[in-house]
């Protein structure tokens, strides 16, 4: 393959080459036919001369380009200081359409107006937006720079399975799927899985993969299917350890990022990437309530009570900035009614956390039960029977304290650049109206 991308292209100039991309823009002036290409790494220019006789063919066949088509180009790459792309230019020798597009549904250089649904119906084009396709490549460099640490401190990547046998774990709504005629169930997080790992001995296991929620709600935050970035690690002292180890695994994502990304997100997305600083603010759920009562005059609702909700993760992050100049906070102490039965309690308080960043939750951890009576007490007080033996199974042969959290990959990248809404964040939402293309 001897593709070359536009951002090696300025290895070639005086060179003869061949270049593909896409048709990007026309301008079909009296004397010249100027045709900017693009591919995933920029834009380059083409320049035919009308007047040169030679070039009759080209003429034609640019004079019949639509927008997007996808051309290949043979032809020499030239120095120009005129040209605002990277000063050069391909001055084209033959031209081969590959795949001729037809007219656009709409213009996906200006979303403005666009209504959401179209923009998802035609995916693949929305994509072809700058902002669009930075995003891809942002989310692809934070999971890079998270990726890269944890290899850094002996993680092992694991691959858990999706399709499940009982329905159970924390309460959220799960998916049925028909499995031979029985009924299977798609995993709403690596959670068990990932415990298995540690009462086998594995210490430190990472994974990065779907997970799966009926939840049938249509909120800004909130897919039927969406990324979970999930660790587990042995041999905690207590939740404390799972907080400080996610703060460093956050640096170095966001470190990354910045270093690559910082000034081009800041430029077409207004946005500054913060690489924040250890340790993050930290604070009781019911210290938090009676500052948000002093402060907004804000009364928990009945049925959130030792718990979060949206309007209270939004105050978080005004007060967390107001008083400590972060983006970032860690709640603890929830009410064990509103925390999964594996979350270790001590006097009756679980030992977990939800960190919110820039006004959302994006993880829930905990130090794990990892005593098997423990455990079954809990499971039993949560009304878990049947649905939970297997994994109760995992703690009887021995099994090191342990603890870890789950972190929504699409959330981390919607706040990154100040999206709206996970819609137009994940490469392709999935909802409860959607599930297509
Ligand atoms: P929420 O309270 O916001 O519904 P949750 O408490 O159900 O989230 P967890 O089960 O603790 O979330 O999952 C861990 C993380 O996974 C969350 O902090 C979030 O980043 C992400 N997450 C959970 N549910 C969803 C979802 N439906 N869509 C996108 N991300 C999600």
């Amino acid at each position: 393959m001897d593709k070359i991308y536009v951002n090696k292209l300025s290895n070639y100039i005086d060179s003869e080459i061949s270049f593909s991309g896409f048709v990007d823009t026309i301008r079909d002036k009296k004397w010249v036919q100027f045709v900017i290409l693009r591919d995933s790494t920029g834009k380059v220019q083409m320049t035919i001369e009308k007047s040169d006789e030679n070039n009759a063919k080209l003429v034609e066949i640019v004079s019949n380009l639509t927008k997007d088509s996808v051309i290949k180009v043979k032809g020499k790459l030239v120095k120009n200081d005129a040209v605002k792309l990277g000063g050069m230019e391909i001055i084209p020798s033959s031209i081969e359409v590959l795949s001729k597009a037809e007219e656009l549904p709409f213009d996906y250089n200006n979303l403005d107006g666009v209504n959401i649904d179209t923009r998802l119906d035609y995916r693949w084009l929305d994509l072809r937006n700058e902002k669009n396709m930075l995003a891809r490549q942002v989310e692809s460099c934070m999971v890079e720079g998270m990726r890269e640490y944890l290899y850094s401190c002996d993680f092992t990547e694991i691959h858990t399975p999706k399709l499940i046998k009982t329905a159970s774990e924390s309460g959220s709504s799960v998916f049925k799927v028909d499995y031979f005629g029985g009924d299977a169930y798609l995993a709403q997080s690596p959670q068990f899985y990932k415990q298995m790992c540690m009462a086998a001995g594995m210490s430190k296991v990472f994974e990065v993969a779907p997970a799966f929620r009926a939840e049938n709600s249509n909120t800004n935050r909130h897919a039927t299917e969406f990324t979970s970035f999930d660790i587990e690690m042995s041999y905690i002292d207590s939740y404390e350890d799972v907080m400080d180890f996610e703060e460093d695994l956050l640096i170095a994502g966001l470190t990354k990022v910045k270093e690559r990304y910082g000034d081009k997100i800041k430029e077409l997305f207004g946005k500054e990437v913060i690489v924040p600083t250890k340790p993050f603010p930290k604070i009781r759920l019911e210290d938090l309530c009676k500052i948000f009562k002093e402060k907004y005059h804000y009364d928990v609702p009945e049925h959130d009570i030792g718990d979060m909700n949206a309007d209270m993760e939004h105050m978080t992050y005004e007060y967390a900035m107001e008083k400590y100049n972060s983006e970032f906070m860690f709640i603890t102490d929830f009410s064990k009614t509103k925390r999964p039965f594996y979350h270790m309690r001590k006097n009756d308080v679980p030992q977990g956390y939800d960190l919110i960043w820039r006004g959302m939750e994006i993880t829930s951890g905990s130090q794990r039960e990892h005593r098997y009576d423990e455990l079954l007490k809990n499971a039993k007080e949560k009304g878990l029977g049947k649905d939970v033996e297997f994994y109760m199974e995992f703690f009887k042969y021995g099994c090191p304290p342990h603890g870890g959290f789950g972190l929504g990959v699409d959330r981390l990248t919607m706040l990154l650049l100040g999206l709206n809404s996970i819609k137009e964040t994940q490469l392709l939402f999935r909802g409860p109206n959607r599930l297509t293309p």
